[in-house]
């Protein structure tokens, strides 16, 4: 039996690639839930996205509830950093910590996120809010830089030939 990994996933266009990589050695689920994603609209765009993928890979998706409110509330304090800054930090720890404790709860081997895809986004800070978590929860937290190792430019190539919606903004109305 292949041990159970729990994939947050932030959009299609980062998550593809790793779908294939990690398909194959895992019981792999993905973890849809990014309630900084702004507007609503955007949101349902960028999942619907995920999910069609995911479908078409067979992988099973589950949905996080979109309470922009929390993350707005969470955020504001920090909403003049620049993109990369404390903001970012607090939104990765906030969706992250929705999946460590999924993970937890369903009983999962291990959990990752698709966010150190993002060309702008800094694997280490990641990773270390990844281990934190992890501890914090009880479920191991796979490390990755997954813009690394050729992932990257596959996942454009897929991107291209499947023609999915790629967005160009991280997601939160301060980086719109
Ligand atoms: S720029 Fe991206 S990572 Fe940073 S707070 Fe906004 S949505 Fe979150």
């Amino acid at each position: 039996m292949k041990p159970k990994f729990l994939l947050h996933v932030c959009c299609g266009p980062c998550s593809i690639a790793i779908f294939e990589e990690l398909q194959n050695q895992f019981d792999l689920t993905v973890h849809f839930y990014n309630p900084n994603i702004h507007p609503v609209e955007e949101y349902d765009k960028r999942k619907s996205e995920v999910f069609k993928i995911c479908s078409e890979l067979n992988i099973p998706v589950v949905e996080g509830s979109y309470d922009d409110k929390r993350w707005f509330e969470l955020t504001k304090e920090y909403k003049d950093e620049p993109e990369s800054g404390e903001r970012c930090s607090i939104c990765f720890r906030i969706r992250m910590e929705h999946s460590a404790e999924y993970a937890r709860d369903n009983i999962f081997d291990f959990f990752s996120t698709s966010l150190t895809m993002g060309r702008n986004k800094k694997a280490d800070v990641i990773n270390l809010i990844g281990v934190e978590l992890g501890e914090k929860y009880g479920v191991e937290f796979y490390e990755e830089d997954w813009k690394k190792g050729g992932r990257q430019e596959r996942a454009d190539e897929l991107v291209k030939k499947k023609r999915i919606y790629r967005q160009d903004y991280c997601g939160c109305v301060y980086s719109k």
